[in-house]
């Protein structure tokens, strides 16, 4: 095997992947179909790593799951985490980044290494004769053609499903006389999110709204493609129930608005029914504080709807729409059958696979799958048997799931949570049980690491 791995798709698996393997002295060529005329449905850019919807890379607090994905990675010299941190906008809790600044970091420090080459050119078939080391990290809306000769490789039937994008709105076209500035429980500092809130009459009719509305239409490839749960568009939420949207994503809760008059205590509304009956929540989403994506609004209504629609939210009225929200497909692998336990293609092994086309959901997690996908081809280049971290940690319980511990029945993509993990062995209180999870992970990693390093792999 030659010392050198041919990446396909500069996205978050790719970079993440290409920097753990130039960090190992491996010499790495990206294979990036997008360039300036060239785009997916979802992509606006050729950046790297670009995010095509949320600025959101979602909790950075180590208790949560996913932040201790964030922590776990930091811990793994992580490209795309570093790109993160540097380029953090304010957002509560949550890690929320500059897409712009975040893209150039990570493009840049790739190029720094003087081990990478992004070269723009679509590859339409799978290398399956290639003596060259190969990893597919084509993401979501991988190429026709690639889909079409992983399809017929694989001996599946399909590898498609659909998630859909939030709309982006300009700040100066919020009516800040209705909408105030304010993270729930007060989290963060205070310019996080800004709210709009509905009392109970706009709220029904806002669901009604919803539910009459002219949605765009599937083309044929798309008919029957299922959703993925955890990113469902409103008008879905809306049509299964009244209040499905005002305990998710519209809930009013842990918010006080101050346009409305105080009790004396200055604890209650005088007049109750003044109390939001749901909040439609926005998130800064550049750098610059000019534009905010509407918080859980993906959705697949057509663009002239989600104009009249949206524009009823108290607040944003006169809405100015930086983009407006939208459908796509999804493409993953059944990966629990066809990968093996470190990514690798089982009927062609110098093929590995990284990031969402494995099954994992979000930006992290894909990256994820990137960083492991680096370290483990950079072992084998190397000739060291390497052991995967356990599932006591975040990127091993999502390793595990996406390889080994689904059935691959029914395999549907994941985003990382404590339900993959091994159980905890001791008696915990509920209110601790985060945690513990998070203490035990983080104790795992570095024993996973030294371990690792005895074994001749470098973390
Ligand atoms: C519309 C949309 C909205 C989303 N919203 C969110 C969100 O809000 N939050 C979240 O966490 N996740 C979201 N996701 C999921 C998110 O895209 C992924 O989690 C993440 O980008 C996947 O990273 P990746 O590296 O696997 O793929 P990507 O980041 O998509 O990178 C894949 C790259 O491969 C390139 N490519 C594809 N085929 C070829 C080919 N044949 N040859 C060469 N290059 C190719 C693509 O151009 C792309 O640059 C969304 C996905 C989509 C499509």
């Amino acid at each position: 095997m030659t010392k050198k791995v041919n990446i396909i798709g500069a996205g978050l698996a790719g970079c993440e992947a290409a920097w753990q393997l130039a960090l190992r002295g491996i010499e790495v060529e990206i294979f990036e179909m997008r360039d300036e005329s060239r785009k997916t449905f979802a992509h606006r850019t050729s950046d790297c790593a670009e995010l095509v919807c949320s600025n959101s890379l979602r909790s950075d607090d180590v208790t949560t799951a996913i932040g201790l994905l964030h922590e776990e990675m930091r811990r793994l010299n992580s490209l795309i985490m570093r790109a993160a941190d540097a380029n953090k906008i304010p957002a509560g809790s949550a890690l929320a980044v500059d897409r712009a600044g975040f893209s150039n970091f990570i493009e840049s420090e790739l190029l720094t290494t003087k081990k990478v080459k992004i070269t723009r050119r679509e590859i339409s078939e799978l290398p399956i004769d290639s003596n060259e080391k190969w990893l597919i990290a084509t993401g979501p809306l991988t190429s026709d053609l690639l889909s079409k000769s992983i399809l017929k490789n694989s001996g599946e039937e399909n590898l498609a499903f659909f998630d859909a994008i939030a709309p982006i709105i300009f700040k100066d076209s919020i009516n800040f006389d209705v909408a105030w500035f304010q993270s729930r429980y007060d989290k963060g500092t205070g310019f996080d999110y800004v709210n709009c809130p509905l009392n109970r009459d706009q709220y029904l009719e806002f669901i009604s709204d919803l539910n009459e509305s002219e949605k765009s239409d599937f083309k044929d490839w798309e008919k029957d493609t299922p959703y993925f749960d955890g990113c469902l568009p409103i008008e879905v939420m809306a049509s299964r129930g009244e209040d499905v949207l005002r305990y998710g994503p519209m809930k009013p809760v842990g918010l006080t608005n101050p346009h409305f008059p105080k009790s004396p205590e200055g604890t209650k509304f005088v007049d109750r029914k003044e109390k939001a009956y749901a909040i439609v929540q926005l998130r800064q989403d550049n750098k610059i504080g000019t534009l905010y994506n509407i918080v859980g609004f993906q959705t697949k209504l057509k663009y002239g709807e989600q104009q009249r629609i949206f524009r009823k939210i108290p607040g944003l009225e006169n809405a100015e729409f930086a983009r407006f929200g939208g459908i796509h497909r999804n493409t993953f692998l059944n990966s629990p059958k066809l990968l093996d336990a470190f990514l690798r293609f089982k009927k062609f092994p110098h093929i590995s696979f990284a990031g969402q086309v494995t099954g994992v959901e979000g930006y992290v997690e894909s990256a994820s799958m990137g960083l492991m996908a680096g370290i483990f081809i950079a072992s084998e280049i190397a000739e060291k048997k390497i052991s995967a971290p356990t599932h006591k940690t975040a990127i091993g319980a999502l390793l595990n799931h996406i390889t080994l511990g689904h059935e691959g029945i029914d395999f549907q993509p994941m985003n990382v949570n404590f339900g993959l993990f091994d159980p905890l062995t001791e008696k915990v209180k509920k209110a601790d049980r985060k945690t513990a999870y998070s203490e035990r992970a983080l104790e795992e990693l570095a024993s996973w690491k030294t371990l690792f390093e005895k074994e001749g792999g470098i973390a």
